[in-house]
């Protein structure tokens, strides 16, 4: 039996949102936050402690958005809190080095195999923008490949059919993004060796590199067999492309190095962002010494950026990583990752309702579809978007808050109690009764 539940107040959200209209396009400052997906009007946060927010209107939720990833400690971790704000007494930014970009910097090389060498941006999207930048200036070839349903951040070559906000709002591109570049990026689907081999043989010696996100979570959660990644791995090398893994999603969150390791695949290029600042700006590249050297100022590659090593944002991601790096962090959220996803399965099979959960580390996606494998974005139905909807509405009337948008997955943080987790489960039991 459901339990009468009643729509949660958004009265002062609402007073907000209609504001911000004024101010920004849309009234946010990235698109999914709209709610456009979803019923109702967004809700403006107040404040986070542990797994839980709080919005303008005094609700209370058990997040599992987790700022879209980057929060895997949860909100307001007590050592990421103090480093940040014993650098806020030394000054918020100095344009010159500092040592603690050394000592992120330290803390990743040392603990990940996949890196020789890093550069520190501000954004997901700057660090892949300049990945691929590097991949053009070290091939001295143009063309990168991309796959169906991977976003890479907002960068002009790979907002070409993308994941995430642009499937969502039904486009697989952007007005602005000036053909002549779009050209230079040619889009293949995923698990599908076959489109690998045409790409190589139609564009012999022009590709540059081939970007796929370490496990493709921006269109569902589209995890892809090991096989078919080292054959990734085989054709780039054996055409003299770079194998460039967006790991702004998979890094620090499948384990401390990522997809890479997932796999036990070494590629060319990683990048990084979301989980490496700890909830502040940072974005990341790195790559071996040999290919590292063709940023300038040592190489030719240009790249900058007036607040990249940001000393506040460095001090919360050393406090994120330290934590991250010991021994058994990733295990024990694995593990209580599974026990949540295989109650909700029980249920699910118990219910015989139409609708799989699909999980890898601490993520975790709802499809409504019964198909065991969902590996490319044709899989998704857009129609299914629908039952996510009901969905979503029912949880947050629950105090459960997930993404707004049935393609985006969820993150389980080591915030999460197993009280949190409970109270979700009941949660989603009753949200699923009403979708079905
Ligand atoms: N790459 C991946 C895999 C992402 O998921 C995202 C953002 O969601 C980006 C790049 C862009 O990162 P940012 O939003 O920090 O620019």
């Amino acid at each position: 039996m459901t339990s009468q539940v009643h729509d949660i107040s958004r009265t002062k959200s609402a007073e907000l949102f209609e504001k911000a209209k004024n101010y920004f396009p849309g009234g946010v400052n990235s698109p999914v936050r709209a709610f456009k997906s979803v019923y109702g009007t967004p809700l403006f946060i107040e404040r986070g402690d542990k797994a839980h927010l709080w919005d303008a209107d005094g609700n209370e939720f058990i997040d599992y958005c987790c700022s879209w990833g980057p929060l895997i400690l949860g909100h307001n971790n007590a050592e990421i809190r103090e480093a940040v704000s014993a650098q806020l007494h030394k000054g918020l930014s100095f344009g010159a080095p500092t040592q603690l970009e050394n000592s992120l910097a330290d803390l990743i090389i040392s603990n990940n195999r996949y890196i020789e060498k890093i550069r520190f941006v501000s954004s997901g999207t700057e660090a892949v923008m300049s990945a691929i930048r590097l991949a053009r200036g070290y091939t001295k070839r143009d063309k990168i490949v991309k796959f169906e349903g991977c976003y890479h951040g907002h960068s002009d070559s790979l907002l070409v059919k993308a994941g995430s906000g642009l499937v969502t709002f039904g486009e697989t591109s952007s007005a602005g993004v000036p053909k002549a570049f779009a050209d230079e990026t040619i889009v293949i689907a995923l698990n599908d060796k076959a489109a690998l081999d045409k790409v190589f043989s139609d564009f012999e010696g022009q590709i540059a590199a081939v970007i796929i996100e370490g496990v493709p979570a921006n269109n569902g959660l589209l995890i892809q067999d090991k096989a078919y990644i080292q054959y990734l791995r085989d054709i780039t090398t054996s055409n003299g492309s770079l194998l460039i893994f967006d790991e702004v999603i998979t890094g620090f969150r499948l384990s401390f190095e990522g997809a890479a390791r997932y796999y036990d695949i070494q590629p060319d290029i990683l990048t990084y962002g979301k989980i490496i600042g700890g909830g502040m700006p940072v974005g990341a590249y790195g790559a071996s010494k040999e290919i590292m050297g063709h940023i300038s100022p040592d190489g030719g590659v240009y790249q900058a950026g007036t607040l990249s090593g940001n000393p506040v944002a460095m001090a919360a991601g050393i406090a994120t990583l330290s934590i991250l790096s010991q021994p058994g962090f990733y295990e024990k959220l694995e593990e209580t990752t599974l026990t949540f996803v295989k109650r909700i399965r029980d249920f699910i099979t118990e219910k015989n309702y139409p609708v799989s959960i699909f999980t890898i580390g601490s993520i975790f996606w709802f499809a409504f579809s019964q198909d065991e494998k969902i590996q490319t974005a044709d899989q998704i139905a857009p129609s299914s978007m629908e039952k996510y909807k009901v969905m979503h509405r029912e949880l947050l009337n629950r105090g459960i808050y997930f993404g707004p948008s049935g393609y985006e997955v969820g993150f389980i943080s080591a915030a999460h109690t197993s009280e949190d987790l409970e109270t979700t489960h009941a949660a989603i039991q009753e949200a699923l009764e009403i979708v079905f």
